[in-house]
This record gives structure tokens, sequence and C-alpha cells, in this order.
């Protein structure tokens, strides 16, 4: 589903991925953990080209995305055809981003309806559908600001999903929420990750990735330091700062 080579990202003169390689499985759960500043949200910036990068490639279901080869160079490819690409990457971030403007229900349907994928009555429906799936449905009608954290953050995982796209990337999704609010994003994601929806999730929810994840990958100073499962990860970790890590948080 996704495969990174050989990913070097600099941001001036701070190298801050390098030499990530990384394939995600179409149907797999993949937690991203590490410390802050190790590159973590970088990366998934990366997979949806986001963020320019400087060498390495990045795949999405076998099609290169920002750059692309033409005779012979090495080129950022047209924005159009990045932004068919980007229509198979859903992204939730740690601020939800919702437009304050629009109601929950126009927040859900304005890039559908905007890409002119489909009609305002099938909007609407698929809207309702989701809504129904993150437990909503009586908020359709209602502005961001008439929310609670936990139901902005459903509601921005229904908005994702609504481009119906074939992986999921979420950054620290519930790091902005009340403890008691978690729960219920998390479910949500639960709820994703049973149907089979690929996922890729950078969190510092230790629980959820010992539960969730097929993959743990684990990263410090901009380098993929191990992958494994969550099990190895958290019990045998191979590497000592995943131990320090993980002494930290735990
Ligand atoms: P956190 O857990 O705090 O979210 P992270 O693992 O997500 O951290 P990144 O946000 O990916 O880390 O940052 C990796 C490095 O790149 C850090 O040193 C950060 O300061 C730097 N960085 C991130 N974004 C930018 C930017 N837009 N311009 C310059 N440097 C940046
Ligand atoms: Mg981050």
């Amino acid at each position: 589903m996704i495969q990174i080579t050989e990913l070097n990202k600099y941001f001036g003169a701070h190298h801050v991925l390098k030499e990530i390689n990384l394939t995600i499985d179409s149907g797999e759960v993949v937690v991203i953990i590490g410390p802050s500043g190790s590159g973590k949200s970088t990366l998934l910036r990366c997979m949806n080209y986001l963020e320019p990068i400087q060498s390495g490639q990045i795949m999405i279901e076998n099609q290169p995305i920002g750059m692309i080869e033409q005779q012979g160079k090495i080129k950022e490819m047209p924005q159009k055809q990045l932004n068919l690409i980007r229509e198979k990457v859903g992204m939730v971030f740690q601020n939800f981003n919702l437009f304050p403007h629009l109601t929950v229900e126009e927040n859900i349907t304005l890039s559908p309806l905007t890409l002119g994928k489909v009609n305002k009555q099938e909007a609407n429906k698929v809207a309702n559908e989701l809504l129904l799936k993150v437990g909503l449905t009586d908020r359709a009608k209602a502005y961001p600001e008439q929310l609670s954290g936990g139901q902005k953050q459903r509601v921005a995982i229904a908005r994702a999903l609504a481009m119906r796209p074939h992986v999921m990337l979420f950054d620290e999704p519930t790091s902005a929420l009340d403890p008691e609010l978690v729960g219920e994003v998390l479910q949500v994601m639960k709820d994703l990750a049973k149907e089979g929806m690929t996922m890729v999730v950078v969190t510092h929810e230790m629980g959820f990735a010992r539960e969730v994840a097929d993959r743990v990958v684990v990263m410090d100073q901009g380098k993929i330091i191990e992958i494994d499962s969550p099990d190895i990860i958290f019990q045998h970790p191979s590497q000592k700062r995943t131990k320090e890590f993980l002494n930290k948080v735990l």
C-alpha cells in the first residue's frame, strides 16, 4: 500500500529523516512511536507529500507520489496528479482542523462535493452513514464550536473517510483531548482497524499500540531504530533506546 525507500528529508541543514525504509501492507495497522522531535510527524506528512523530500521514493499503491522521473530527470509531479494520489490517503491531525463556519455535515461533504465526485443528496447520505459510524448522527447540523474535542475529532475522521481513502494517517489524534474523551476516539479507530482499513498512527497511547497495531515502528533522531510486533517491542525490544523511551512513557 505504501512503500518508502531510502527517504531523506532536510529542513535547511537539519537532516530530520535519515535513510527511511518502510513498507506498509494493505490492511495493516502500523503505529509509530518515539521521542519528541524524532521525526514521526514529518514522516507521516511525507507519506502524502505534504512535505517535499530531498531523496528517496514514496509509492502509494505502486504509484510514486511527489516526485516523478521524466526524461531521465527527477521532478515534482504536476499538482493535479498529486491531488489524485492524495485522494487515496486520508489524514487526521491532532487539532482536528475542522472548518469553523461549516456545520458537521458540511465539513464532511465539502471535499466530495468540491471534487464533483457526488451530488449533494449522495454526499449527505454518505455523511450520515459516516456520522452513524462515529456515533454522531444527532450532530449533523451542529457547528464545530458546539462540539467536545472528542466529537470534533470523530467528525474529522468521518470527513477523511468521506473521500473513501485506501489508507488513513493519524498524527497524535488524541493528544489534544481531555483524558475522558480519548477512549471514544480510540474506539472509532479500533472499529476502522477491525474493518480492515490500512492505518498509520503516530500516538503516545501505548495501550492502543499493544491492542491494535500489527507492527510498531520506533523512531529516534530521524531514524527508524526498530520495527516489530507490539509483543516484541513492549516486552523484548532489541534496542537500548527503545527501552529507555518506553521506560519514560509507560
Ligand atoms: P513530537 O513528538 O514532538 O510531535 P515528532 O517526532 O513528530 O515530534 P517532527 O515534528 O517530525 O517530530 O520534527 C522532527 C524534527 O524536524 C524536529 O527537530 C523539528 O524541530 C524539525 N521540524 C519539524 N517541522 C519543521 C519545519 N516546518 N521547519 C523546520 N524544522 C522542522
Ligand atoms: Mg509530531
